[in-house]
């Protein structure tokens, strides 16, 4: 998996970094942020346990996970503009490609897209990014942390700037110069 800044990166250049829809900035950033990292909230109930890779690259790696956040989406955000909904699911697809496309280290290798109908995993056959140390499965709270905090991991995160940040530079000016005509 990337890192939170690679999805957060991978969730801008979905949006584009102006001019949120109808003007409501006020969480626009918030949320954009929460659906491109919303999958990995499959730590939460491992970290509970003890074991925070427990339950990491399961069902929420899945598009019909997606497909479920956005509905969540229209259901909680009622009064949201339909847009929100459809960028909520592209963006929370956004992950899914940034998890696909990163070096994996530890079986099953890659993501099970295609939960419920199938259990393979996928994985891109060659990675761009490199894989973000959260320990493996077994590891304590503790050991997490150390690895979250390592030099590779910031290596990491900056190799996802060098290749994410152009990108959204290159979408958010052509996003602004189509604004403009
Ligand atoms: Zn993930």
């Amino acid at each position: 998996m990337p890192s939170p800044v690679g999805h957060s990166i991978l969730a801008l250049i979905v949006t584009g970094l102006y001019r949120p829809p109808d003007g409501r900035k006020r969480w626009w950033l918030a949320l954009v942020i929460f659906a491109g990292c919303a999958a990995d909230l499959d730590f939460l109930p491992g970290i509970l346990m003890g074991d925070p890779n427990r339950f990491h690259h399961g069902p929420s790696h899945s598009i019909t996970a997606a497909l479920a956040f956005a509905i969540a989406v229209a259901v909680l955000g009622r009064r949201l503009p339909r847009r929100w909904v459809v960028l909520s699911f592209v963006i929370y697809l956004s992950h899914l490609l940034g998890d696909w496309l990163a070096a994996d280290t530890g079986a099953p290798f890659g993501i099970p897209l295609l939960w419920p109908f199938s259990s393979a995993y996928f994985t891109s056959p060659v990675p761009i990014f490199s894989y973000f140390d959260h320990g493996g499965t077994g590891a304590g709270l503790a050991s997490v942390i150390d690895q979250l905090f390592s030099l590779h991991n910031l290596l990491a995160i900056g190799l996802e700037i060098a290749v994410l940040g152009p990108v959204l530079w290159l979408v958010t000016r052509y996003r602004r110069r189509r604004s403009q005509r």
